[in-house]
């Protein structure tokens, strides 16, 4: 079933043209003087979070015990970083709020390298389980925080392990409210936490009561009637490289769309504490952790990325009102 008959993914001619792909000025043919087998530019994303924070972790480590854990956020951001800069990209960042509170130099160090810095909410909440005020207390606090750390407006949010699904919905009315300009949360697929499986694959605008707020689906591949996960996260650790590269190169060249890449600062950290879980949670977060950097390398040198503004030209002047 689509969305509840509130969502409308009608786009007005101007936010479509808005929110074509940008493509670069390299002729797609044109090997010798370009790497990059298609001009389209993706969008890379990073959610910026510890290791413990993750939702599979909630029942084990309690929001009172993040201040006493080994925090490893700022390290692995920073190779992030350098991972970037060698490969000369810019990104997107979620910060959440609680990281941006912790470590404002790590923010700050983010936004100087020319990255988008946006929302990944304050205390990393499952959105289904909050009432519509709690996941306004958490996103207003989150922005207020960023944006005052980088002293720039957030424009994006990214709810923890995409929570926002069919019964949750009524939260983009909220983003819209709180004065976010596109939401970057629904994953269009069957999973047995998140997933909107018949939701709009690229990125749209949605029509809300509250106004419109862009919307930028993670990204999949359709095949058949199926839509499967390419772009990140335990994708990109799981499955084969060729995997991740079969997947974009046919969304760029087929649909002719950009996708949006994610990853987490904690998925290149082999050396992270283990946190006893059971058996599926382990094999979820700690598989691949050790090759993870360097497929991103490989990744980088074989696909065009930018931030999600850029990419996608989300900008505040080009957010329709
Ligand atoms: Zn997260």
């Amino acid at each position: 079933m689509m969305p509840a008959p509130t969502v409308s993914d009608k786009v007005d001619g101007e936010a479509r043209a808005r929110l074509k792909p940008r493509a670069t000025s390299v002729a797609p043919a044109d090997s010798r003087t370009s790497p990059f087998p298609h001009p389209i530019v993706n969008a890379m994303t990073v959610d910026v979070e510890d290791y413990f924070h993750v939702s599979a972790f909630d029942g084990i480590v309690s929001r009172a015990a993040w201040e006493s854990l080994e925090s490893r956020v700022c390290g692995n951001t920073e190779r992030l970083l350098d991972l970037f800069e060698r490969s000369g990209i810019r990104a997107t960042f979620f910060v959440l709020g609680w990281v941006a509170n912790r470590f404002p130099d790590l923010v700050r160090t983010i936004a100087a390298a020319g990255h988008e810095v946006a929302s990944h909410g304050y205390h990393h909440q499952l959105l289904y389980l909050l009432t519509p005020q709690q996941f306004r207390d958490d996103v207003r606090a989150a922005k207020h925080v960023i944006e005052d750390t980088i002293g720039k407006p957030v424009l994006g949010f990214r709810a923890p392990s995409y929570s926002i699904i069919e019964s949750s919905l009524w939260a983009l009315d909220i983003l819209i409210e709180e004065g976010y300009r596109y939401d970057a949360s629904i994953f269009p697929i069957h999973h047995d936490r998140y997933g909107i499986p018949d939701f709009p694959r690229h990125a749209h605008t949605l029509q809300r009561s509250a106004g419109a707020l862009i919307e930028i689906p993670a990204s999949t591949i359709r095949l058949g009637r199926l839509n499967l996960p390419v772009a990140g996260g335990g994708y990109f650790r799981l499955f084969p490289y060729a995997w991740t590269r079969w997947g974009i190169r046919r969304v760029n060249r087929i649909e002719r769309k950009p996708v949006v890449f994610y990853l987490h600062p904690w998925e290149i950290d082999p050396n992270q504490p283990r946190l006893r879980v059971g058996l599926a949670t382990r094999l979820r977060h700690y598989t691949g952790l050790g090759r993870t950097s360097q497929r991103l390398v490989r990744l980088l040198s074989e696909f065009r990325f930018d931030s999600v503004a850029s990419a996608l030209d989300v900008a505040p002047e080009g957010i329709p009102g």
